[in-house]
This record gives structure tokens, sequence and C-alpha cells, in this order.
């Protein structure tokens, strides 16, 4: 064993003490809604597919005809030769079911994030973050090198408190969060942190990942409020509702021209492949037209919300939250043994002593397996 292995078991041997080491499991999904493991098929509430489209005939359809004419990958970055014809048209729908001028697309939302927050802010700027904000949001703030705060989960009191004592020191200031909480499911106050924003001069950047497609008619966060605020800079996912593989910035067109100058994780990676860029133009297709398609996540959260027993669902994510890791795994286990895939989540992706099942509805689930599973944790998980 060299150092560099003792070192690495050394680390691995201290995650399982704690019951945080992690462990990859072949999973196919061979539907919306199932997925082989360990030779079994299991109801799948663990994927962020909302709308089932990453196995939709239209769109696998699109994937393979752009596939065919124009090969596997784009060759390079996007602003050397891989930028191939469908971008453009995938971005204008983008920005279209956004209400922006304009949106750039990346080769996912991880990298989305860690390029568009440097290219904004710097050493002298200030950045507000959620506390619960993806780790995404995280990783861009520390790569821009800026003062970077946390406000407490959606308390505005706080935000507003933080800028009055350091939005003055700082010459521009950014505020981030998700619009839909990856862990939780519960929704930011937009209109409250778009009305903060504009008193403090401060600029908003939404994280819609698990929005897009599910809340405010399909169009995201921003659209699921009475009031639609204004929000400067709507990011995302192609990789959740869409169904495929990307990530997005929609905002005004100034914005997007300084972000393809700027962002590296734009400049410095290559384009993405054409069938994925032409799978989430069919999957946009979809969510744009189909109304009663993007309200089923939804429906059917609520559906289990309810007969679970738990705080209605304002999205297609329901936490059950039970505490320590190894109660996570243990009803995870119960569960995977009746059929349903439901994966535990454990620290550091939430806050230590909140370890739970994250529950993820899609449009396909069928009520029978619904009330099922919310008949196990109803009596056996939670009793
Ligand atoms: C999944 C997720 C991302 C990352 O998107 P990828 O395209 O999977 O890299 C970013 N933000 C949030 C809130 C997410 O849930």
């Amino acid at each position: 064993m060299t150092a560099l292995d003792r070192f690495a078991a050394q680390k691995l041997q201290d995650l399982e003490a704690r019951q945080l080491r992690r462990r990859l499991v072949d999973t196919a999904r061979t539907d919306g809604t199932h997925a082989m493991r360990n030779e079994r098929r299991l109801v799948s509430f663990s994927c962020n597919d909302y709308l089932n489209l990453s196995h939709h005939p239209q769109v696998k359809a699109a994937a393979i005809a752009a596939l065919e004419r124009y090969g596997t990958g784009a060759g390079a970055s996007r602003l050397v030769t891989g930028n191939h014809p469908l971008f453009a048209e995938l971005e204008s729908r983008l920005a279209q079911l956004k209400g922006t001028e304009a949106a750039c697309v990346f080769g996912s939302g991880y990298l989305a994030n860690a390029g568009i927050i440097p290219a904004l802010v710097g050493r002298d700027d200030l950045v507000l973050l959620d506390e619960f904000g993806h780790a995404c949001l995280w990783a861009g703030a520390r790569l821009a090198r800026a003062n970077v705060l946390a406000f407490r989960h959606n308390d505005i009191d706080h935000a507003a408190s933080l800028l009055a004592e350091y939005r003055p020191q700082h010459a521009n200031a950014l505020i981030a969060t998700d619009g839909v909480f990856s862990m939780d499911g519960d929704l930011a106050p937009l209109p409250a942190l778009s009305t903060l924003a504009a008193r403090t001069d401060s600029w908003l950047l939404v994280d819609d990942a698990h929005g897009l497609g599910v809340v405010g008619d399909g169009r995201g966060s921003r659209f699921a409020h009475a009031d639609v605020p204004d929000v400067p800079l709507q990011m995302g996912t192609l990789s959740k509702a869409v169904g495929g593989y990307g990530g997005y910035l929609c905002a005004s067109r100034a914005v997007i021209e300084l972000i393809e100058n700027r962002a590296r994780s734009f400049i410095y990676s290559t384009g993405l492949p054409p069938a994925t860029v032409a799978a989430a133009i069919a999957a946009l297709d979809l969510i744009s037209v189909d109304r009663e398609l993007v309200t089923r996540p939804r429906r059917n959260a609520r559906r289990f919300t309810r007969a679970a027993g738990l705080a209605e669902a304002q999205s297609a994510i329901v936490p059950v939250v039970l505490g320590t890791a190894d109660k996570a795994l243990a009803a995870a286990q119960l569960l995977e043994d009746e059929g349903f895939l439901v994966v535990a989540i454990r620290p550091p992706s939430v806050p230590d002593g909140t370890a739970r099942l994250r529950l993820a509805f899609t449009a396909g689930h069928a009520d029978i397996d619904i009330d099922r599973l919310a008949e196990l944790v109803r009596d056996r998980v939670l009793a």
C-alpha cells in the first residue's frame, strides 16, 4: 500500500464508522418509474425525471435523429467549433419559457453555477446564500473568491440584516437561492427576495433545478408566485424534469453575452452532444404544450402527503426526516424489501441530525403504488 492508498483507506474507514460511506449500486432505469437493482424490479421514488421524459418516444426519436445527423460529440468548446445549430434553438426555447431576452446552455447545472457566479462577482463583492442552497451555488461562490455569507433558510429578515451590515463594504452583491429546495421540496419566498434585492442594489440568482416542468405551470419557480417577481438570473438544469443532461442560464442579452465571454466552465469545456441538445428541445416542447402533464408530479406528491399524514407537498419532492443516518438507511432498506426504491439522504447532503428519505414524485407514478408507499411510511417508518 502506498502512502496515498493508506490515506484514502483511512478516510473511508472514518466515513464507514459514521455510517456516511457511500457506494455505487448498479441501477438500470427501464422506464420513467421503474429501476432494476440487485435483480429486482423496483418502483423508483428517487429519480428527478419528474415528467418521465427520459423515456418519452418523441424525446428519444429527436436524440436519435440528431445523433445520426451530427454525430456523437460536439468536437470542441462552443466558442471554437462545438456550437452545432441545435444550441440556438434550445436557447431560444428556454428564454421564451422563462420570459427572458436570452439564454446560455452549459454542460451541466453544476458547471453553470461554477461558471456564472465567478463571471459576475469577485474579491470585492458579497454573495449571500440560503443555507440550504445547492452545493454548486457554494462552489461557484467560493471559486469567485467573494465574501460568502449564509442566511438562515428562507429567513428574509436574516438576509436583510446581513445585507444591512455587510452590503456597504462591497462593490456588488449577489443573493442566491434554490427556487425549489432539493432536499426539502419547499419554495423560496422569491417575491420578498426580489424586493430585498432591489432595495439593497443586489442581484438575485435563482437555481430552478427542481422547479422547471413542475411548478408555475411548468415554467418554474419564478412563475409559482401570484406576484411574478423580477429574477434577473434564472439558472437551472436539463437533467431533471427535462429528462436529459445540461445546464442553463436565462437572463438579459447583455448578461448572457458577458457569460459567454467570461464563464470559464462555458469557455473551457466541450459543448453538449447534439443528441442531448435535441432531446432537451423535444422535452421543452412537451413541457410548454402539455398543461396537464406538468401538474401531475405535484398532484402525486400531494396524494402521498395526504395519505401519509405529512405537511402538504409544495413541489414534487417530499422529505421524511428521520434524524440519524442509520435510521434513514434502515427505512430505505425496509422500503426496498417492499419493492420501492427510496434512497436515504445523509450528511453532508443534509445538515447533521436530519438524515431522511427524500421522495421524488413523477407524472407516471400509479395511484396504487403511491398509496401503498404512504401506508408503509405512515405505519412502519414513522410509527
Ligand atoms: C441537481 C441540481 C443541480 C445540478 O444540476 P446538474 O445538471 O445535475 O449538474 C444544481 N442545483 C440544484 C438545486 C440541483 O438539485
